[in-house]
């Protein structure tokens, strides 16, 4: 069958969204939150400008009243628009960072905004049927929705895709909770439904998120939008190359489906999948706060630790905390060269992760810390989880801050932190 193989760089590219906050370009078909055609431009590999503007200027105060309801009238693009909402940021110049009902974060700058209006009503997100006919309207014509219990799945795929991923999302969602839970971790349900949207074939996921990653959406298999709050994906069976849409695809079973994917040379592909699912229940569930200065290694390093397939139970996911293979490679010949400073550095920024030089060998390390951690201090891995999932949306941390907040937790003495976790390392087999 033909399964695409994404080299490791487009692995690393397929978590571009998140690392860099999704770029977007504004859409004659959706209204993409956040201000568009300002210092970046699709594509751009930095944050959006504008969204940390917002909080710059101004020390941003957290929403005092986290509960009500607000409703931002502004014109953006010399067309009026209504966003309700809740407020999570109010700027000191006026700008607000507002989450809508269908769970989109929306910045709004003081200079678009006509008018902002509180109810005192209680903030409520739409139902799922609200959520569905919503996002069919933005969505090209032809998609359907699977429901299960924690997801909504809109694709205009074969059923039995639509159902294998349904499946496959709500074991990695049952597998990741208990995880947590079982270690202590106070989890949250997910307050919306969880969004994935499933392209029949490549062409057309590329068409719809070319809005958002430009043309970086050539390289990305998967990618989950901290704006957006959805994941997007498309169909990896291949069969959409050999007949005309949902010709031969219709006529597939999710078993037939399972095996193709279970295949050696699908992994990696699957694994992307998970890997962008993984940070959306994180995301959605607590253990992360959207836009928030989650440190990069925390966030990819769980990604990576929970992204290898498990397709052969029926339930659970056996493959949690198994050793990664392919950074495992990637870790084993980063060290051959590894810089004294590396953990430091991984700590201190997300530089690292950011540039394509240097990318795949931080990604690598952030799984390596995350399941050196998680085996040897777990303890402290969880408490430093906590502090970290307490983090508010748009407050940037300094290098030093963010050092600080890891020493607090682990301990002055990081070199001989170090050299324990090269030990572990490179003891593994
Ligand atoms: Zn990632």
């Amino acid at each position: 069958m033909n399964v695409r193989r994404p080299g490791v760089r487009e692995l690393l590219r397929g978590c571009f969204a998140l690392a860099f906050f999704s770029c977007r370009r504004r859409s004659s078909r959706e209204l993409v939150p956040g201000r568009v055609g300002r210092r970046s431009g699709a594509g751009s590999r930095r944050p959006p400008d504008w969204v940390w503007g917002l909080a710059a200027a101004l020390l941003a105060s957290v929403a005092m009243n986290a509960w009500a309801v607000e409703t931002v009238l502004f014109r953006r693009n010399n067309q009026e628009q209504t966003i309700v909402g809740r407020v999570l940021v109010t700027a000191k110049d006026g700008g607000v960072l507002l989450l809508a009902r269908d769970g989109l974060l929306w910045a709004v700058p003081p200079d678009e905004q006509i008018r902002i209006s509180r109810d005192d009503a209680p903030f409520s997100p739409l139902s799922r049927e609200e959520f569905a006919s919503q996002l069919l309207r933005l969505l090209p014509a032809g998609f359907e929705v699977h429901e299960t219990a924690n997801y909504l799945v809109f694709h205009n795929t074969s059923k039995a895709y639509a159902q294998w991923c349904g499946a496959l999302l709500e074991r990695l969602f049952t597998g990741f909770t208990n995880y947590w839970q079982r270690r202590g971790f106070q989890l949250s349900k997910p307050e919306f439904p969880l969004i994935a949207v499933v392209f029949a074939d490549r062409k057309g996921y590329q068409e719809f998120s070319r809005e958002e990653l430009g043309e970086a959406g050539e390289k990305i298999i998967a990618y989950y939008s901290l704006m957006t709050n959805r994941m997007t994906m498309y169909d990896l069976t291949g069969l959409e190359q050999s007949s005309g849409p949902g010709a031969s695809r219709s006529r597939m079973t999710t078993g037939q489906i399972n095996q193709i994917l279970a295949h050696p040379e699908a992994e990696r592909t699957v694994a992307t999948i998970i890997h962008e699912a993984t940070h959306q229940i994180a995301f959605n569930c607590g253990l992360h706060q959207r836009l928030s200065d989650c440190p990069l290694w925390v966030s990819e390093g769980i990604a990576i630790y929970f992204e290898t397939p498990d397709l052969s139970s029926s339930k659970g996911w056996k493959s949690i905390g198994a050793i990664n293979r392919a950074r495992m490679t990637q870790f084993s010949t980063y060290l051959k060269n590894r810089p004294p400073d590396s953990l430091r550095t991984l700590i201190e920024k997300d530089d690292r992760f950011r540039n394509p030089q240097t990318g795949l060998d931080a990604y690598a390390e952030a799984w390596a810390l995350t399941y050196f951690l998680l085996k040897q201090r777990p303890k402290q891995y969880l408490e430093y989880l906590e502090r970290i999932s307490r983090k508010k949306p748009l407050l940037r941390d300094e290098p030093a801050a963010r050092l600080q907040e890891f020493q607090a937790v682990f301990g002055q003495d990081l070199q001989t932190l170090d050299a324990e976790f090269l030990r572990f390392m490179t003891k593994l087999r």
